[in-house]
């Protein structure tokens, strides 16, 4: 592999998965989170989801071991000195990712890529808290990550083609599908996706159908492999609500307001899966 040696700031829902597509494909992974039981339940999550892999001959029963002896779980940010590609994968906040990338130009070498997972949130904008917005560039995994073949690629305005370049290398030899796309609110895969979550959850507010029946019509209707609520649920509401804020804000137009419903979710700590309960119970 082009870079070997990969941080990824973030143990949740997407920051294990990134972790073990690049473990899987050889290269030594340092995991950061901030809290000590995200770090342990990523762990436990990669050991699982590698378990199905070797039930199912992905990969061999002997890979296990090696593939999680390559993941370096810490909440020292500091160790990132040796890192030439970083991915943040922290939660959704423009001031929190600020914060890491200011922190991350400050300790990733000279020449590291500095690449985030972000839904929504400008890259250009991310870029600019840093001294080398040549080198940070949106790598947008899709969630599941280790089973979902695209990598949504994003241009700030001054990300460099050698940084394209090599991001659109390293995500092929991860076994990812790289699309490139620029800089604008939502990118192209959530200005599509969102407000179609947005409405289905208008939908269900209005009482216009129920929740199973909204998500039984675009599965067999539009032949959507999942409902848009139970899609919701999955990518976790908080994300959801934070990616229509960043909608509404960018473009100014009112067609993006959040849903209430959807505030009101999330309001209530009822964030989807992670949480055991969003627009379904999970208990
Ligand atoms: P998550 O809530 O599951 O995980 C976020 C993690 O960040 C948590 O483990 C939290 O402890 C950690 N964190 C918070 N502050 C931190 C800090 N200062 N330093 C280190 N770690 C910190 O969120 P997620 O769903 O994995 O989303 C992460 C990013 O990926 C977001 O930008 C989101 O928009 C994006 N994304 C999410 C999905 C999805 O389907 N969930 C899909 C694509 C992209």
């Amino acid at each position: 592999m082009k870079i070997d040696k990969i941080g990824v700031i973030g143990a949740g829902t997407m920051g294990n998965g990134i972790a073990q597509v690049f473990a899987h494909h050889g290269a030594n992974v340092l995991l950061v989170d901030a809290a000590e039981d995200a770090l342990k339940r990523a762990m436990t999550t990669i050991e699982k989801n590698l378990g199905r892999m070797a039930k199912k001959e992905i990969i061999a029963a002997d890979e296990i071991p090696k593939i999680l002896g390559r993941i370096l779980a810490t909440t020292d940010l500091g160790k990132i000195s040796d890192r030439g590609l970083v991915v943040e994968a922290v939660t959704e906040a423009f001031e929190l990712k600020s914060k890491i990338f200011a922190d991350l130009d400050a300790k990733a070498p000279d020449g590291a890529i500095l690449a985030t997972n972000t839904s929504s949130i400008s890259v250009t904008k991310i870029a600019a808290v840093t001294k080398r917005p040549e080198s940070v560039i949106g790598m947008h995994f899709m969630n599941p990550v280790p089973v979902m073949k695209l990598v949504e690629v994003i241009r700030g305005t001054r990300t460099s083609d050698e940084t394209t370049q090599t991001v659109l290398e390293l995500s092929r030899e991860v076994g990812k599908v790289p699309v490139e796309v620029n800089d604008y609110p939502g990118f192209i895969s959530n200005r599509l996706l969102m407000p179609m979550i947005n409405e289905a959850a208008y939908s269900l507010m209005e009482g216009v159908a129920t929740k199973e029946a909204i998500d039984e019509i675009m599965k067999l209707g539009m032949a959507h492999p999942m409902g848009p609520l139970t899609l919701a649920d999955l990518i976790g509401l908080d994300t959801c609500l934070s990616i229509m804020e960043v909608l509404h804000e960018g473009f100014g137009d009112s067609k993006y307001r959040p849903c209430p419903l959807l505030r009101n979710l999330v309001l209530a700590g009822d964030l989807g899966r992670k949480t055991g309960r969003g627009f379904y119970d999970y208990s």
